[in-house]
C-alpha cells in the first residue's frame, strides 16, 4: 500500500496541492478523478519523484519516498502518451529500466519475456514502436513498467488515446493484470464509467484537496458535499 500525508506543492506562488491525504491498501485498484487542472497529474508525478518536490510524506511500508530520487522509489508510472523510445525495439524498450538498474544481462531477457508474455506481446519483441497499434503500444508501456516489479503502479489516463471499444478491452486487460500481480495501483481517469467499473475505491480531487474517498457506489449514493455531487452528476 501507500500513504500520502499532508502533501503540499506549489508552482511558484500557485498552490496546486494543498494538504492531500490518501491511504491506499496493498493490492488496491484506486481511481483518481477530478476536473482538468485539479492537480491529478501533479500528484502522481510527485509520488514518482518528478517535478518540484512537495512538502509532506509519501510512505510505502515504513519508507518515506519524499526526497528520494525517482530511481530509488520503486514506483512505476505510465503516462497518457506512452513515451516509448521510437528508435528502440519493443524488447529494448521493455528492458530499458532493467539495464539502467544494472540487472545482469541473462536475467534481463528472462524478465522482459515474462513481462511481454503477460501483456500478450511476446511475438512482437523485435518490432519497432511505429509498427504497433495504439493498444499494442499501450501494452508495451505497461510491460516496461511492470517488468521492474514496482511497489506502486501509477497510471495517468493511460487509455485516453485509444478508441472507445479498445478502451473497454484494455480496461479489462489492465484490471486482470493488476489483480494477477496484486499491484497497488492509482489510476487517474476522466472517465467515470471507467472508474466505476474498475475501482475498489476512488477519490475526487478539486483545487488540490481530496473532497471524498470511498467505493464508487458510496460516492454516487452519498456524496459528502456539493462539489462531489455536482462533479459526479454532471461531468460526461
Ligand atoms: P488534466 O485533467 O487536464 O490532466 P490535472 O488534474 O492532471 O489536469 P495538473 O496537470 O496536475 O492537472 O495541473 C494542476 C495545476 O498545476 C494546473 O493549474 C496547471 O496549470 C499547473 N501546472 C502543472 N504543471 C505546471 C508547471 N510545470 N508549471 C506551472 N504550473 C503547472
Ligand atoms: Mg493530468
Amino acid at each position: 500500500g501507500i500513504s500520502v500525508r499532508d502533501l503540499h506543492l506549489s508552482f511558484g506562488s500557485t498552490k496546486v496541492l494543498t494538504g492531500v491525504n490518501l491511504e491506499i491498501e496493498p493490492g488496491e485498484f484506486f481511481a483518481f478523478l477530478g476536473p482538468s487542472g485539479s492537480g491529478k497529474s501533479t500528484l502522481l508525478r510527485a509520488i514518482a519523484g518528478f517535478g518540484p518536490q512537495p512538502q509532506g510524506q509519501i510512505l510505502v511500508g515504513d519508507r518515506n519516498l519524499a526526497g528520494l530520487p525517482p530511481w530509488e522509489r520503486n514506483v512505476g508510472m505510465v503516462f497518457q502518451s506512452y513515451a516509448l523510445w521510437p528508435h528502440m525495439s519493443v524488447r529494448k524498450n521493455v528492458a530499458f529500466g532493467l539495464v539502467e538498474k544494472k540487472v545482469p544481462t541473462r536475467l534481463i531477457d528472462e524478465k522482459v519475456e515474462a513481462a511481454l508474455s503477460l501483456v500478450g506481446l511476446l511475438d512482437y519483441a523485435e518490432r519497432m514502436p511505429s509498427q504497433l497499434s495504439g493498444g499494442q503500444q499501450q501494452r508495451v508501456a505497461l510491460a516496461r513498467t511492470i517488468v521492474t516489479k514496482p511497489d506502486v503502479l501509477l497510471l495517468d489516463e493511460p487509455l485516453s488515446n485509444l478508441d472507445a471499444s479498445l478502451r473497454v478491452q484494455m480496461r479489462r486487460e489492465l484490471l486482470a493484470l493488476q489483480r494477477k500481480l496484486g499491484l497497488t495501483t492509482i489510476f487517474v481517469t476522466h472517465d467515470q464509467e471507467e472508474a466505476n467499473t474498475t475501482a475498489d475505491r476512488m477519490a475526487v480531487l478539486d483545487q488540490g484537496v481530496v473532497q471524498q474517498v470511498g467505493s464508487p457506489q458510496t460516492l454516487y449514493d452519498h456524496p459528502e458535499n456539493l462539489f462531489v455531487a455536482g462533479f459526479l452528476g454532471t461531468a460526461n
